[in-house]
């Protein structure tokens, strides 16, 4: 299992690119486990970020919203 640091630090990289499903199973098992990592992923909205990888799975199309931004210049 592993450790805090080791947690905190995917749950950081999980901010900057998507992780493994490796990284992803090991870091929410060890975040159900550990309430330290749970307050720590929810300041930095990773969590919700992990489940919404599980849920979404295979599925990557979600480029069209950025026009959003676009317009809003
Ligand atoms: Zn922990």
């Amino acid at each position: 299992m592993m450790n805090c640091q080791q947690a905190t630090r995917l749950l950081s990289d999980a901010q900057e690119h998507e992780l493994s499903l490796k990284d992803r199973a090991t870091l929410k098992f060890h975040v159900m486990m550990c309430s330290g990592c749970r307050n720590f992923g929810k300041q930095m909205g990773t969590l919700r970020d992990i489940a919404h990888s599980y849920a979404k799975g295979l599925d990557n199309d979600s480029a069209e919203q950025r026009s959003d931004d676009e317009q809003h210049k």
